[in-house]
């Protein structure tokens, strides 16, 4: 590609599209031609275990969805990312009430998602279970091949650069958002919430009764209905909006055998969430 070097400023540009452009002028991106983009493990399926809805539980939740995963090992490739839970919510009291900014929060997140996936890749090591981090993303592939179970925490790496979110100061980029950004990078076959819940109510069904199943619905709608208290992180559902890989997400019952595998083959056993805009 051609050097071109300003005649008044003497910038240097090399010839392309995007030369001299800002790249946040909103008529010009538009005008930009994307290619689809490349799904680099397309036959991957990232399944994020609950922190609070899965992990706390202990033996008796955990240990057969590792049953589950294992039996289903040969057939599907599987990505297994990790939640926080109640570890998360004390240290984020404590953070809180020392008035620890949102950055410093997520960093905190981070490492207890991170324990959760010492524990998993663990049970799962005799099986082909490795524990990865964020930069081994590339090395997913050959971690495939050797039939390996790759599991990876779910806080996403924004870290001391997390966002302040809307409201008060918890982080809202946490494990089911790194978990399905994780989908989209990749461009993974499905991406799989398992909580101890069938999936998406009205209300949380813990504390209302009578609160509705939604076995589907589009981002949009949801965001629109604004409910007050959702299964999966708000954040998801605006970066549903925005998909180019992972079209659609689904929360399922892990406390429920054989929801998994039927998951896995592609049934709808819980709540899809899609993209409808
Ligand atoms: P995880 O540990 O997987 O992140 P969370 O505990 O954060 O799971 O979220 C799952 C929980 O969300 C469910 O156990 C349920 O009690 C609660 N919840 C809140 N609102 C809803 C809703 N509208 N529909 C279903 N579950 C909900
Ligand atoms: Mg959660």
């Amino acid at each position: 590609m051609a050097l071109i070097r300003e005649k008044d400023s003497k910038r240097l540009h090399i010839k392309s599209k995007l030369m001299g452009e800002s790249l946040v002028g909103k008529t010009f991106l538009q005008s930009l031609e994307y290619k689809e983009a490349f799904k680099i493990l397309p036959d991957v399926n990232v399944l994020k275990i609950g922190g609070q809805s899965i992990t706390d539980i202990g033996a008796k939740a955990v240990l057969p969805i590792i049953d589950e995963i294992v039996q289903n090992a040969r057939q599907h490739k599987m990505i297994i990312s990790t939640g926080g839970g109640t570890r998360s919510r004390h240290v984020y009291a404590i953070a809180m009430e020392l008035g620890m900014p949102t950055g410093i929060i997520s960093k905190l997140g981070q490492s207890i998602s991170e324990q959760n996936a010492l524990i998993l890749s663990t049970l799962l090591t005799p099986y082909g279970g490795i524990k990865i981090g964020h930069d081994d993303v590339p090395k997913l592939g050959a971690y495939f091949m050797q039939g390996c179970i790759p599991v990876i925490h779910g806080m996403p790496p924004y870290g001391y650069w997390e966002h302040p979110p809307e409201e008060g100061r918890i982080p809202s980029n946490r494990t089911d958002v790194g978990a399905y950004l994780l989908a989209e990078v990749i461009g993974a076959k499905q991406c799989i919430f398992i909580k101890d819940v069938d999936g998406l109510y009205t209300d949380n069904p813990k504390v209302d009764p009578d609160a509705e199943f939604i076995p589907k619905i589009g981002a949009k709608e949801l965001l629109d209905r604004n409910l007050d208290d959702l299964v999966v992180e708000r954040v998801v559902l605006d970066l549903l909006t925005r998909a180019q890989n992972m079209q659609q997400v689904q929360i399922i019952n892990g406390t429920k055998e054989g929801n998994i595998t039927r998951a896995l083959n592609g049934e709808h056993v819980g709540t899809i969430i899609y993209k409808d805009i």
